[in-house]
């Protein structure tokens, strides 16, 4: 359980982040608060030669509200930042809430949303809620930066559209016209399970009619991936039980689960119909964001 060798960075900037990124290639990673990263190395999962602490890049620890555009959430936070966040918690509480139902405390303190998206791994929770909200990923290379929607991001288990000279730099999560979001996980404990089934919601509700729906699921396909007929469905109806029930039907013929180790795939394409439903209903219900 000892860690292999590596050479050691810590680089105040991101721009000198990406060159030792682009420097070393394939022999180096990124390490943010390593709850994945440093698990993996000592169980001789992973062994880059050169790691690359983004801990001094303080400029990527904030979240603010950006005036008459939305919050912008950088990659270092916690999930414990967000749990805590007085922007979110006023802006985006189903964000808040989706960090609260992450690992545990211990994990919460370190693990950051950087990390949590560049894994890729399909039972993430943040991905989902990002999806749900419109987020995108802002990526910094020595090339410049670019921005990627968040449903574009992920292309197969551990995969992005990421370069190796790529960070995450922040989150941003825009102004919505949504009246109401939410994210409910299954996990097979009440703390330090990952998601069997992930459900990410967001509504736009006016007089109890349906203007705009927006659903991504978690944990059922190689990817999150959003539920886009079940959004459709949904467009222009009364959020009535009935059909809030029918979209939970609809989002379960929208995911490709596999069976493993954690529950089967029929078992998880029952569970997305019935969290489909139930964060809807608290979406529609709450009526904030
Ligand atoms: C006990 C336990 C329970 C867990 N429970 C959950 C859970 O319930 N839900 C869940 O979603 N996850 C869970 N995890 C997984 C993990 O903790 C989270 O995904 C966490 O957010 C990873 O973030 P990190 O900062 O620790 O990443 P690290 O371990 O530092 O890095 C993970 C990967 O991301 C890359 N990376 C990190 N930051 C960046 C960046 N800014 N730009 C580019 N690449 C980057 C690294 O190179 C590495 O490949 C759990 C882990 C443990 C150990």
């Amino acid at each position: 359980m000892y860690l292999p060798d590596f050479e050691y960075y810590a680089p105040d900037s991101i721009a000198e982040a990406c060159q030792l990124l682009s420097q070393f290639g394939a022999k180096a990673k990124v390490l943010a608060g390593g709850t994945d990263m440093v698990v993996k190395m000592k169980n001789e999962l992973l062994a880059p030669e050169v790691v690359v602490s983004v801990k001094n890049l303080e400029q990527l620890k904030k979240i603010e509200y950006v005036a008459g555009k939305g919050v912008c959430v950088g990659a270092l936070c916690t999930h414990n930042d967000l749990v805590k966040s007085d922007v979110l918690k006023e802006r985006y509480p189903s964000v808040a809430n989706a960090a609260r139902q992450m690992a545990n405390n211990q994990v919460r303190n370190r693990g950051t949303v950087g990390g949590n998206i560049s894994n890729a791994v399909p039972s993430a929770d943040l991905p989902p809620i990002f999806i749900a909200l419109n987020a995108t990923a802002k990526l910094v290379g020595t090339k410049g930066e670019r921005t990627v929607a968040m449903e574009d991001l992920f292309t197969g288990p551990g995969k992005t559209v990421m370069a190796q000279d790529e960070l995450i730099a922040e989150v941003f999560i825009p102004d919505q016209k949504m009246t109401g979001s939410n994210y409910i996980k299954f996990g097979l404990r009440k703390s330090g399970a990952l998601a069997v089934v992930g459900v990410a919601v967001a509504v736009q509700v006016e007089n109890g009619v349906i203007k705009d729906a927006r659903v991504a699921l978690g944990a059922v396909a190689a990817t999150p991936v959003r539920a886009k007929k079940t959004e459709e469905f949904l467009k222009g109806k009364n959020a009535t039980d009935d059909v809030l029930a029918e979209a939970g039907v609809i989002a379960s013929g929208e995911c490709k689960p596999i069976s493993d180790i954690r529950a089967s795939a029929e078992y998880r394409t029952d569970l997305v119909r019935i969290f489909t439903k139930r964060a809807l209903r608290k979406a529609v219900d709450e009526g904030h964001v």
